[in-house]
């Protein structure tokens, strides 16, 4: 079995789809369970109609409504081939769009948002589905909402995700073309939800990981994974391999390509990720594994955008014993995840993304230190081999962005990441220089 995800360039128009299956069918495996993304722009889309019924808008949601009608009623009359594929296409279309008008009337709360942000995939792997039928090729539409499970802290459930994931495809002994949604899920009180966004990277390394797929295949609009975001810095290069442990860090600290969560449950169960170009099928691209092979070097750069630093300084003159717990357990009450953290003999400075409680951990802070904050900052985070026999590389780095204001700096906490804490404004100038200096 292999698990392979096309996001949303790859399914954004409909010469691309048709271009789907002949990479799908290239492959040797027994089984494919393709998982998909909503078509590119869909789910900003839907977002966007979800704030607009939340604001109360209504004229201006049904316009919206319309331009993505239209869209989509475009998009079927060009893929679909016969009178009766357009006409099983559109009467689906319908229903979707008949439901998004009834939200009108509706006190508009956080589950409505859920269900409106979980049509994208269900539309585009209904259509692939179709799509094929059309074409007389055989394949089975599995809902993603019938395995894929969050608990209460919004994790997802690998072991329910693998028993109802597996009764699924064992319906169909003689299948070997498997459809399912990226992105979408149950979560703990039966209701529609889903993992983020760009989660659908997430969804297809849960299912390889829970079904010990041979290799999950993250089809994407670049030939892998590159020393640098190509968004922000020129002559970036695709990586061939990195080790779990380099792709972890590198998605979590902001490389988009992949959804920041998406390489534990591909680590955890040994399953090899491959980054690949649904533009340039015959690129290598990037094999994630569990070897280790870029040894003695620096290997990629990345940046993640949207951090608080605070500064807690402890009231005493010395931080005596007792006071970090004191400081972790504010975040654990609030259940705060932190990035990054320095300390010194009197302060530690730690840094985090989710901000939705920031007042109520200030205040409980203030209760026993002096606390400062700052917002608008991002994360560089570089990856490379920086056991202690290798060194000299983090006076490299710090030369390489000595004309920018470092908030902070994390080296050691793993053998394979330095990471700096500098203020948004100077993101992009940061990745230039080290780019510049590293490669
Ligand atoms: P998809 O819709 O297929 O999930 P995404 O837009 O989420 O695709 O991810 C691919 C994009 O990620 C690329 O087009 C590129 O602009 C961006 N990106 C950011 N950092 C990197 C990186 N280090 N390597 C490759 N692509 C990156
Ligand atoms: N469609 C979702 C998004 O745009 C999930 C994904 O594409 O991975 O975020
Ligand atoms: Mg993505």
């Amino acid at each position: 079995m292999k698990v392979l995800k096309f996001g949303g360039t790859s399914v954004g128009s409909p010469e691309r789809i048709e271009q789907l299956l002949p990479i799908i069918r290239s492959q040797a495996a027994d089984k494919h369970l393709v998982v998909l993304s909503a078509v590119s722009g869909t789910t900003n889309d839907l977002v966007k109609l979800s704030e607009l019924y939340e604001s109360k808008d209504i004229d201006a949601a049904y316009k919206h409504i319309d331009v993505l009608y239209e869209k989509y009623k475009k998009f079927v009359n060009e893929l679909f081939k016969t009178e009766k594929g357009i006409s099983e296409a559109l009467a689906f279309i319908d229903k979707i769009f008949d439901l998004f008008y009834q939200f009108k009337n509706k006190n508009f709360t956080p589950d409505a948002e859920r269900i409106i942000l979980a049509q994208g995939e269900i539309i585009s792997t209904t259509l692939f589905h179709l799509h094929l039928k059309e074409k007389e090729i055989s394949s089975v539409l599995l809902s993603a909402l019938d395995f894929m499970l969050i608990d209460e802290d919004k994790e997802p459930d690998i072991d329910f995700i693998r028993k109802h994931a597996g009764l699924e495809i064992v319906k169909y002994p003689e299948e070997t073309l498997f459809i399912t949604q990226g992105y979408i899920c149950r979560n703990a009180q039966g209701e529609i939800d889903n993992l983020q966004r760009g989660g659908s990277d997430y969804t297809a390394s849960l299912l390889g990981a829970a079904l010990q797929a041979d290799e999950i295949q993250i089809w994407t609009d670049i030939d892998g994974f590159h020393n640098n975001d190509p968004r922000y810095v020129q002559n970036t290069r695709s990586i061939a391999r990195l080790s779990f442990d380099e792709a972890a860090e590198l998605s979590y600290f902001g490389a988009k390509i992949l959804h920041p969560q998406s390489v534990f449950p591909a680590r955890k169960y040994n399953v090899p990720v491959r980054l690949l170009d649904t533009m340039n099928p015959g690129a290598a691209g990037t094999l994630i594994s569990g070897e280790t092979t870029n040894q003695k070097q620096i290997v990629a750069i990345a940046a993640k955008d949207g951090i608080t630093a605070i500064r807690i300084q402890s009231s005493r003159m010395l931080m005596a014993y007792g006071f970090l717990r004191k400081v972790f357990e504010v975040f654990e009450r609030y259940r705060t995840p932190i990035d990054m953290i320095t300390t010194s003999e009197v302060a530690v400075s730690l840094t985090i993304d989710q901000t939705d409680y920031l007042s109520e951990i200030v205040r409980e802070l203030e209760v026993f230190s002096a606390v400062e904050t700052d917002n608008e900052q991002s994360i560089i985070c570089i990856v490379g081999d920086f056991r202690k026999e290798n060194h000299g590389y983090a006076t490299i780095v710090s030369e390489a962005v000595k004309h920018i204001p470092i908030r902070m700096i994390s080296y050691g906490g793993s053998e394979n990441n330095i990471s700096l804490l500098v203020p948004s404004v100077y993101k992009i100038e940061a990745l230039r220089s080290l780019h510049n200096r590293l490669f």
